[in-house]
């Protein structure tokens, strides 16, 4: 151990000091301190701030370590001689290994302690005096080593504001027991009277709290309440001046003047205010001024720069105040952005989004607009082509029919003839005519019913759905063509399904659709010899739920790649053709929710399949 040199020592030391503030003040620059008297509770908002804003300025100070003492000496609550001796008992007791080097003085009350009592307590201290007015009266308090910064809310800020809020003001109301502090509000309603000669004023200071707020419920027209702070009322109740304004504007029907940013948002609409934290700063930078060996003498009291005009935006809302008015330079606080300027960015986003989507519906819309109509046009466009190619059918077949309708009219012919005859007799076999005349209107249905058959074919009627049984469609169809392929010498046959098959479908553009098969297949086999002219047509059922029509023939079928490439409009492989049959035939299909292809029969020649779904 007694190896241990000095330097060690002081290590050692300073670990048992657990780094302490002493251990760093031995070695570092001599500590100062600065004891702060504030007249108040620190505990009320507006001394706190005061208070925060001196550590804050000795903090900035970077030349000494300075410890900050804080005193509430509460004189407002706790007034009396009795009470102050107590507190010199208390403070000499408390500093008495505590040096102090300069006072920070917070209101007047306290100035006015250290006045009498300062001598008892640090005779040598400098002091610097905050938060006092800039009046004959309070520098009459000033010790000689001492300095100050003065803040102070004037008459003409009050009635500045008061005007601002209420334009066409006639009277003002007093609230709050702090006005009636003589050295602080002494001269105020000469002052006002001054400034507005016609202005009322009506004085509520030092009345109790419960008729203060019966009194501001129902105040007339064209007043403004002006407030200092409330500490206790006539009845010695106690308050937060903060809580005390609160519950004086749950009643107030006028618009509230207030002293202290500390009341801002409480339900003041604002005014001249003073910034606690802004007196503590300026007061401080003082203090830390005579710390680092400025004489107080040589620094003359200033005005400091602690009072600034803000407003509580919600309140001018609520009173109908136009910012206009306000003092210039106004501060406003508590603005509430519009959903506008709140939500700009959601706004946007979705307002595009919207319009996007807007437009793509109205593009849609659009066209499926065009789209309908082009449907619209389609089918009348196949409607109109299916007709022609009904015409194109019937002049083809024009021969057949010719044919069909010279056997009834001969028939007839041959008959009438006969009749003739019999009734040339002078004793007529009436019996026998009667006979020849059942032939003649037999065979006059059998002409007309070839003629209805062609008009029914060539009927344009708009498109009609029904049901009807598939069987007997595709027999009408093969009737039809009868006369046809026989001239043509072509074996036409039906299989049709041994039970009826029911689909819904328009009868005449279905019967075309098969027709049209039935014809290219007569085509298909016209030049073959007589084995191979024959067409069957046949009806099933697949599946229980789909109607299948087949036109099988014997002919040479269809080269594989052109299996599909045969229903493309104007395809064809004839000198003649067109290379519409089965483009039409394949519209009509689809428009019934079907479906139409071809295959190559195992057996040599081409199948074509129309398949329909069974009607409900
Ligand atoms: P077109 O009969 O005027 O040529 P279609 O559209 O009816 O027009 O037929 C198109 C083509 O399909 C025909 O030219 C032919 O090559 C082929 N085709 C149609 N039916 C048959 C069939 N039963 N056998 C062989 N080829 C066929």
């Amino acid at each position: 151990m007694r190896q241990i040199t000095g330097l060690a020592r002081v290590l050692i030391l300073c670990l048992f000091a657990s780094l302490s503030h002493q251990c760093i003040a031995t070695e570092g620059p001599r500590q100062r301190s600065v004891v702060v008297l504030e007249e108040a509770d620190f505990r009320s908002p507006f001394y706190s701030e005061i208070f925060s804003g001196i550590r804050a300025a000795a903090k900035q100070n970077g030349k000494a370590h300075t410890v900050i003492y804080g005193e509430s000496l509460d004189l407002a609550r706790f007034p009396g001689p009795d009470y102050e001796e107590s507190l010199v008992d208390h403070l000499k007791t408390k500093y008495a290994r505590r040096p102090i080097d300069a006072i920070v003085s917070i209101g007047v009350a306290s100035a006015k302690f250290l006045q009498q009592r300062k001598q008892q307590i640090w005779p040598g201290a400098p002091v610097v005096y905050g938060f006092v007015p800039d009046l004959p009266e309070t520098r009459a308090l000033f010790l000689p080593d001492s300095t100050a910064v003065f803040a102070r809310v004037r008459p003409a800020h009050l009635l500045t504001a008061a005007r601002a809020i209420v334009p066409d003001l006639t009277r003002v109301v007093l609230v709050g027991d702090a006005w009636k502090n003589p050295l602080v509000y002494g001269y105020w309603k000469q002052d006002f009277a001054a400034a507005m000669p016609d202005l009322e004023v009506t004085d509520l200071s030092g009345l109790v709290l419960r008729e203060v707020r019966e009194r501001v419920a129902s105040l007339p027209d064209r007043s403004a309440i002006l407030t200092s702070a409330m500490y206790s009322d006539g009845e010695g109740t106690y308050y937060a001046p903060a809580s005390a304004l609160a519950r004086v504007a749950e009643t107030a029907n006028r618009p509230i003047v207030i002293t202290s940013d500390t009341f801002l948002g409480r339900s003041g609409v604002g005014g001249f205010l003073l910034l606690p934290e802004i007196i503590g700063r300026e007061t401080g930078e003082v203090a830390m001024r005579i710390l680092n060996g400025e004489a107080p003498s040589s620094i003359p009291p200033v005005t400091g720069n602690n009072v600034k005009p803000i407003f509580d935006w919600r309140q001018l809302q609520h009173w109908n105040v136009d910012e206009a008015n306000l003092p210039p330079g106004s501060e406003v606080r508590f603005r509430e952005a519009s959903f506008w300027q709140q939500y700009y960015w959601h706004s946007t986003v979705v307002a595009g989004v919207v319009l996007v989507q807007a437009l793509l519906i109205t593009g849609l819309l659009h066209q499926r607009r065009l789209r309908f109509l082009a449907e619209i046009e389609a089918r009348q466009r196949m409607s109109e082509l299916a007709h022609l190619n009904r015409r194109a059918t019937v002049g083809e077949m024009s021969a057949s029919i010719a044919h069909e309708l010279s056997q009834p009219l001969a028939a007839i012919m041959i008959n009438a003839e006969a009749a003739r005859e019999v009734l040339r007799h002078s004793t007529p076999d009436l019996g026998e005519v009667g006979n020849i005349l059942d032939n003649i209107r037999h065979d006059d249905q059998r002409a007309s019913e070839v003629i209805a058959r062609l008009r029914m074919f060539l009927k344009r009627d708009p498109t009609e759905r029904r049901e009807l049984d598939l069987n007997a469609t595709v027999g009408e169809v093969f009737r039809f063509l009868s006369v046809q392929a026989l001239t043509h010498d072509v074996g036409l046959a039906t299989e049709p399904a041994p039970a009826d098959i029911r689909v819904k479908a328009d009868k005449v553009q279905l019967q075309q659709a098969i027709l049209n098969l039935v014809v290219n297949a007569m085509d298909a086999v016209a030049h073959l010899p007589d084995e191979r002219r024959r067409i069957v047509g046949r009806t099933s059922l697949v599946d229980g739920k789909q109607a299948v029509v087949s036109i099988a023939d014997a002919g040479d079928g269809i080269l594989a790649d052109k299996l599909t490439e045969i229903f493309k409009p104007f395809f064809t492989t004839k000198a003649q053709g067109m290379g519409i049959g089965l483009s039409i035939a394949r519209t009509i299909v689809e428009a019934h929710g079907g479906r139409i292809w071809a295959e190559n029969a195992p057996t040599g020649g081409a199948v074509f399949h129309i398949s329909l779904p069974l009607a409900a």
